[in-house]
């Protein structure tokens, strides 16, 4: 069965084709076929990767301004061009979408139709970042693949064993009641790495208690018990946490209410501030990608220190906040970007830790390559490094429901 993924993000769309079968291993599987679509203001390039993961297209792309036109191109790559794989559009059996968020209805992965659509539509006054670009995905498909069945997967899904006492927000009772709640994201990845931990630790899932670290351009924890969410950092919206590439985490409200009174900033502009131009963007001012942080650090930067600094102070805070909701911790794992491949942010976010029975083994974080362990064998909990694998999950999730 041939699966095509679409997976929107804020400043990136990434599509992938998978050749999957519904009793397919637990095993994840490499895409036969990977686009990737990434805007930086200015620019927009496209990458396109073959079954091996290399490059075999590398373009930049002349009208940065039509999204829908850029995803198309690249779309259209899967069945045409030096870069196809299938003969024909019509051979894709299901397309899956990651959809950000799912409100307090869209939990489970569902067959798209009008009313799903219409559902979706709804919760994008809550992440319009995101669930717009998932809805013009949808959209897109019905015109490139007419009649093709789709699938929604939803980053807010796994968090729906949140306990009320985390979910519920401190204010009046009525925002609870009119859906302003702590929903929590990147779900589809921390259950997928709370599977992976238990897999490769070889233990039953439902006896461990996990941390996961997502850290990526967007970064949460999740609090894993015997397989369910039990807390998370993000909550309303992914901006709640952890500090982020150019997303500030948790803040004090008292800010943004000074700012909107005595500044006369508006809600608009408070949004853009808060997810565009803080975190480790807003400190360093150097950029919001770990790599240059850690370069400029090394060359002096004292403000690239500083955002380096309180990235991992927030961390291991989040870290410490998720181990006592857990009451205990078995195993931590880190993934995504900056997780799968900053040495210094793990050594530093495991150094202050090692009352939970956490014990890097500094060899094996500086060499090992995902998925692996770096926690000495004496180590109490055990450390891990997961890749992502969220378009393999979304692709098991179409093969289920096709
Ligand atoms: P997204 O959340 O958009 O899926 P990724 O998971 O790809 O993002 O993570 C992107 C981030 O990963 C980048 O902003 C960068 O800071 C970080 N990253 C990628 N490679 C490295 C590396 N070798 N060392 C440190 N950080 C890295």
């Amino acid at each position: 069965m041939k699966i095509l993924v679409l997976n929107a993000g804020s400043s990136t769309q990434k599509s992938a084709l998978f050749k999957l079968e519904p009793d397919a291993s637990p095993d994840p599987l490499s895409p036969e076929w990977e686009g990737r679509l990434e805007w930086d203001g200015e620019q927009e390039s496209l990458v396109i990767r073959n079954s091996q993961g290399q490059e075999i297209r590398n373009k930049t792309l002349s009208d940065p301004k039509n999204r829908q036109s850029s995803v198309r191109k690249m779309l259209v790559n899967v069945w045409s061009g030096p870069a196809a794989v299938l003969s024909a559009p019509s051979e894709i059996a299901v397309a899956g979408h990651r959809i950000v968020h799912g409100g307090s209805e869209l939990t489970q992965p569902v067959v798209v139709d009008s009313q799903v659509k219409k559902q979706i539509a709804a919760v994008a006054e809550i992440a319009p970042l995101h669930n717009q670009a998932g809805l013009s995905g949808i959209e897109l498909t019905e015109e490139l693949l007419p009649g093709t069945r789709q699938v929604a997967v939803f980053d807010t899904g796994f968090h729906r064993t949140l306990p009320q006492p985390v979910a519920v927000y401190p204010g009046p009772y009525a925002w609870y009641e009119s859906g302003i709640r702590r929903y929590g994201f990147h779900g589809i990845n921390h259950e997928y790495c709370a599977h992976r931990a238990a897999h490769m630790l070889r233990r039953d899932l439902s006896s461990l208690k996990i941390i996961s670290c997502h850290l990526g351009n967007g970064c949460s924890l999740a609090a894993i018990d015997g397989g369910q969410s039990v807390d998370t950092t993000m909550g309303f919206t992914p901006l709640e946490g952890l500090m982020m590439g150019t997303r500030s985490g948790s803040i004090d409200p008292g800010i943004l209410t000074h700012l909107m009174r005595v500044e006369g900033v508006s809600g608009n502009e408070l949004n853009q501030i808060l997810n565009q131009q803080s975190g480790l963007l807003g400190i360093s001012g150097v950029s919001s990608d770990m790599r240059d942080i850690v370069k400029a650090m090394g060359e002096g930067s004292q403000q690239a220190k500083l955002a380096f600094e309180m990235f991992v102070h927030r961390l291991r805070a989040g870290i410490g906040a998720m181990a006592a909701s857990l009451g205990g911790l078995d195993a931590l794992a880190f993934t995504a970007g900056i997780g799968e491949n900053s040495a210094e942010v793990r050594q530093a976010a495991c150094a202050k830790v090692g009352f939970l029975g956490i014990e890097l083994d500094e060899a094996r974080n500086s060499s090992v390559k995902p998925d692996g362990e770096l926690s000495r064998d004496s180590s109490r909990a055990r450390v891990l490094v997961i890749r992502a694998q969220e378009d393999w999950c979304i692709a098991r999730a179409c093969a289920r429901l096709a």
